[in-house]
């Protein structure tokens, strides 16, 4: 270190200090994770006219001495110390066992959707992993549904349309998450061949009180119908936002309204209801 006579420089402060460390933990505990697989799937259902139409899988990590720690704080660490190629290979291949279970059990046929980080498509191992995926698990690749973010096309968009032409061609499903939050290049979207769109939970809280939300979120229905999109609103937690969604021509809702993300016996108990939602 630059600074001599063992003075701490004032800039690092307590907290800061505190943070680091946290952090470190954090790290440490998630290279073990990945080695033991510890690892849970949470599922949450999307709903079409009250049924349960596909699903969506969330990782959850609960740590023996950390306790829970969210995906939103530990993924973009995994994305940072390179263990997210790893996370996410024993979540797609997780998810689509169980996908392929629930199927063969009777229990439902409907797709599921895998969230996949951005670092996949600077790599080249993406196209091989969802071909393993899929062999592995022996699902019918039309029920697996990718869901990758807007940020996917900063860098290099050309290498990323000839991935995604190269997962269409295995027959798997292409979603756009958190539709409209951050770089958006609707034309550069709209020219590649993805199946849907997820409208990011921003635009959907209280929509039935924002008549600007409204509108967007309406003429983003209209445009993605038009070039035959499936549109999903994520977030949806009330009623009169639902009844509004579904007037406006939304085809998919997920939101706490219908369910959170729950473990793989809750979810089995909650298509036993077989109640409407
Ligand atoms: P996401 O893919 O946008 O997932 C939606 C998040 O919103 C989930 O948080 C979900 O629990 C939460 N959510 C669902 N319905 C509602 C609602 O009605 N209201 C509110 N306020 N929140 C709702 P979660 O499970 O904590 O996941 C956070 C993020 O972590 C995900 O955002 C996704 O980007 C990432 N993630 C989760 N699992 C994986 C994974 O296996 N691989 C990768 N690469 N990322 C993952
Ligand atoms: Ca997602
Ligand atoms: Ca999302
Ligand atoms: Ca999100």
């Amino acid at each position: 270190s630059k600074e001599k006579g063992g003075t701490v420089p004032q800039f690092f402060n307590e907290s800061m200090r505190n943070r680091f460390q946290e952090r470190l933990l954090i790290e440490n505990a998630l290279r073990q994770a990945v080695d033991t697989g510890d690892f849970e799937l949470y599922y949450q259902p999307k709903i079409k006219s009250g049924k349960v139409s596909s699903m969506e899988a969330l990782i959850r990590w609960q740590d023996p001495v950390l306790g829970f720690v969210s995906p939103g704080t530990f993924i973009p660490i995994a994305e940072e110390i390179g263990l997210i190629l790893q996370i996410d290979e024993w979540s797609l291949i997780e998810a689509c066992k169980q996908n392929k279970k629930w199927q063969d059990e009777g229990l439902i046929h409907v797709p599921i959707s895998a969230n996949l980080s951005a670092k996949h498509f600077q790599h080249d191992f993406l196209i091989a992993l969802i071909e393993k995926t899929l062999n592995e698990s022996g699902m019918d690749p039309k029920y697996l549904k990718l869901e990758i973010t807007e940020s996917v096309f900063i860098k290099n968009p050309k290498h990323v349309a000839e991935v995604i032409h190269k997962l269409k061609s295995l027959g798997v499903l292409i979603s756009i998450d958190d539709f409209g939050k951050g770089y958006s290049s609707l034309s550069q979207l709209l020219q590649l061949p993805i199946d849907e769109i997820k409208i990011d939970r921003q635009f959907i809280k209280d929509i039935d009180q924002h008549y600007k939300k409204e509108l967007l979120v309406k003429s983003i229905f209209d445009i993605a119908h038009g070039l035959r999109l499936n549109v999903v609103a994520e977030g949806v937690e009330t009623e009169n936002e639902r009844e509004l969604l579904v007037q406006l021509g939304c085809d998919e809702l997920q939101g706490y309204l219908f369910s959170p993300p729950v473990s793989r016996r809750d979810m089995e108990k909650f298509l036993c209801r077989k109640v409407e939602v």
